[in-house]
């Protein structure tokens, strides 16, 4: 599946509403219960995915706006 990445503001990204809002989303994907990292890639730097460890692809991507 493939989705426009989510852009975040800065002051939004790691915070406790944020983390609520990917579990949320990632829940609805169907990723109840399976173990999901947040990736970041090197280039460009503020781009983020959050990764499914058992389904072995990314959930969803996203954009820190600086
Ligand atoms: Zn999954």
């Amino acid at each position: 599946m493939t989705s426009e990445p989510v852009r975040v503001p800065q002051a939004v990204f790691g915070g406790g509403e944020f983390w609520r809002r990917l579990d949320r989303l990632a829940d609805d994907r169907g990723h109840q219960g399976h173990t999901r990292w947040l990736v970041g890639e090197s280039e460009p730097d503020n781009w983020y995915k959050l990764y499914c460890d058992r389904c072995n692809l990314s959930i969803v991507e996203m954009i820190v706006d600086r």
